[in-house]
């Protein structure tokens, strides 16, 4: 097999785009992507640093890039393969089909007056149709502003009015887990408070009887009768906006992440050639919902401005069993799999019995994306679903960043978790100490030194909070600044170990939460495990363990004791928790992170103020934890 990113072409091709990025950045993209006019200018930055615009004077389009352009060659190829929830339904959507659907798409959007600039908030379950949403908007120039189809109305109506949407997209109804979600009624609620919002399109996902409200809804199969397949792209400026995605809101607030067009899609689609090593006959699944970044980079654009085929899957992983995952595999023979942690996490806990029934012959390489992967679940990931023959990229990338911007090389196979990670081309990673200067140590907080094409335009509405947040002072300012800290070996590898927040100094020892929280999963009663600091008289911070126990699990001063020392043994004694408070669930974000800033708040005894927590997938987890405080700590 003929791998792009093998140690050799990897190590030229880096050089190569530190030592002239503008030449490669010139190459990549004329190679890469289809232009409608070229650019006159690389890239342009601003003073400060803050600001780089990519292809200046070049124009584009996003969804010919990931259409139009493959028809002639590969009309016919499968563009998505799409499996629901309960396995009854499948379709496979050719080139040419989806070109004819997002055209249709793109009609009915324009029927509706929307124009390019405008932005539609897309609320929906997981189906071809949201894809095509998606495709249509930026075939049309206007900005979509995808919002998860499992956020309660509160959520919604924040990030419609935030974002300052004009149209809704939904279904009437959404399927997860043999479970049906209200999608229409959650709308309905939600534009309650949007004034702004005066028309929403609603596909019909099931056969349920569904309110409509006549001045304002429309029904997506009334709409596509009335319009042509037939619609010529919108010309785009190479820094036009193509979307607006809020962040998961781990940390705070969520960013309204703005992105723009010809620069996000360079990265996405080198990205998804380089790192995701893609050939032209692979079976690529990548499990994440639209409704994240995930989705829209490694679902969607990366892989369709590929010409690849990319599988969506409307459903869980535990229903109808935790084996629904591999069944998968095996039936369209994936060769590219990635997914996150958490749902690694959650499928571990069902043994390997569920894996057994299933060959997973077909794949090829393994990816994970999302937060810091834990010794424990990589082994098992590479020995059981791999079968140590493929390689794991642990991917580290943000919303912000749009695409990939460190992890493995693809045809590596390292049998050790967290190793070998690169940067990716262009990318020039740094450390820097708690005092933002840039510093020579091997541990640090990670600073990115050069913009890259996929790089974020904005905070959407908030510049302010954008150059704030997001760029350091140090060196005459202009480093990006992510939040996570990272070690860099001498060879230049990379490991991120976690947020920048979530270090721990404990009589002038740090540690990183994750590596503590690695040592605790490794107990057999340990599903996952959180660990933030608390103010400690002697020791400046102490440690504080949140433990989700495995189902039968009791909490006991046997259980806490075997917990500290599994820590005291593979970490230190110093790093032993002095708080273990066990719990059935820890508070995670309806992307599957744990919610720190909620524990350390508990941690601290400060019940106040949780601040927003409408990205909770149960914020009743929260009382629970702060009544359980007195009787689970030790
Ligand atoms: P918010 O910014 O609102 O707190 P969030 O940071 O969880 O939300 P995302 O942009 O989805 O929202 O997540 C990016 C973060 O996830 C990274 O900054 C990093 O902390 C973590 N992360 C993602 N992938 C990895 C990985 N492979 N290894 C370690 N950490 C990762
Ligand atoms: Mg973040």
């Amino acid at each position: 097999m003929n791998t792009l990113f093998s140690e050799s072409n990897y190590n030229a091709l880096y050089q190569w785009s530190l030592s002239n990025p503008e030449a490669f950045w010139d190459s990549q993209a004329k190679h890469f992507l289809h232009w409608i006019k070229p650019w006159t200018e690389v890239m342009h930055q601003d003073a400060n640093r803050t600001h780089a615009k990519w292809f200046n004077g070049g124009k584009i389009n996003v969804a010919y890039n990931c259409i139009d352009r493959h028809l002639e060659e590969h009309g016919d190829k499968v563009a998505i393969i799409w499996e629901s929830d309960d396995s009854s339904e499948t379709k496979k959507v050719t080139y040419k089909q989806l070109h004819e659907e997002v055209c249709k798409f793109s009609n009915v959007l324009k029927n509706k007056n929307v124009k390019k600039g405008d932005r539609v908030c897309i609320y929906m379950p997981l189906i071809v149709e949201t894809a095509e949403a998606m495709l249509a908007c930026a075939r049309i120039g206007a900005v979509h502003s995808v919002v998860f189809g499992g956020f309660s109305a509160k959520s919604l109506s924040d990030r419609i009015q935030d974002a300052e949407c004009k149209i809704v997209i939904t279904a009437n109804e959404g399927l997860r887990g043999g479970k049906i979600v209200p999608i229409k009624n959650i709308v309905d609620q939600a534009l309650e408070s949007c004034p702004g919002v005066n028309s929403v399109i609603v596909v019909k996902r099931t056969d349920s009887k569904t309110q409509m409200l006549d001045s304002r809804d429309v029904w997506y199969h009334d709409e596509i009768t009335q319009v042509s397949n037939n619609c010529p792209v919108e010309e785009m400026h190479s820094s036009d906006p193509l979307f607006i995605l809020y962040t998961s809101g781990s940390t705070g607030k969520p960013k309204g992440i703005l992105h723009g067009s010809a620069g996000y899609l360079l990265h996405v689609c080198m990205t998804y050639k380089y790192v995701f090593d893609h050939q032209d006959d692979d079976i690529y699944w990548c499990t994440a919902d639209l409704g994240w970044v995930t989705g829209h980079s490694y679902v969607l654009y990366g892989p369709l401005s590929n010409g690849a085929t990319t599988l969506m899957f409307e459903g869980v992983p535990t229903y109808p069993d935790a084996s629904r995952y591999w069944q998968i595999i095996d039936k369209y023979k994936v060769n590219t799999f990635y997914t996150a942690p958490t749902i690694l996490r959650t499928l571990t806990a069902f043994g390997n019995e569920p894996v057994n029934k299933y060959s997973l012959k077909s794949l090829r390489l393994l990816g994970t994306v999302g937060e810091p992967i834990d010794v424990e679940t990589w082994n098992w990931y590479f020995e059981r679903i791999g079968k140590k023959r493929c390689p794991i990229i642990d991917t580290w990338w943000q919303t912000e960043t749009g695409g990939v911007l460190i992890s493995q090389l693809p045809d590596e196979v390292t049998d050790q978790c967290g190793t070998n990670a690169h940067p990716f081309l262009g990318i020039e990673p740094s450390l820097v100490d708690d005092n933002e200067n840039l510093t020579t140590e091997r541990s640090g907080n990670l600073v990115i030194k050069q913009p890259w094409p996929g790089q974020m335009l904005t905070i959407y509405g908030d510049q302010k909070r954008f150059e704030e947040t997001y760029f350091t002072s140090c060196d005459k300012g202009g480093y990006y600044y992510p939040s996570d800290r990272a070690l860099i070996a001498e060879d230049g590898t990379v490991r991120v170990t976690g947020r920048a927040d979530d270090t721990l100094n404990v009589s002038g020892h740090l540690f990183g939460a994750t590596e503590i929280e690695s040592a605790l999963i490794q107990h057999i009663d340990v599903a996952e495990a959180a660990v933030v600091g608390f103010p400690h008289p002697v020791k400046g911070q102490g440690i504080y363990a949140f433990v989700a126990m495995n189902q039968n699990a009791q909490s006991s001063e046997d259980l806490h004791n075997e917990l500290r020392q599994v820590v005291r043994d593979q970490i230190s004694a110093v790093a032993k928790p002095d708080v273990i408070h066990c719990a059935t669930e820890l508070p995670k974000t309806r992307s599957g992170k744990i919610m720190r800033r909620i524990l350390r708040k508990i941690a601290n005894n400060d019940f106040s103020d949780f601040g927003d927590t409408s990205t909770l997938v149960n914020p009743s987890i929260v009382n629970d934890l702060i009544e359980s405080c007195e009787n689970n700590q030790s």
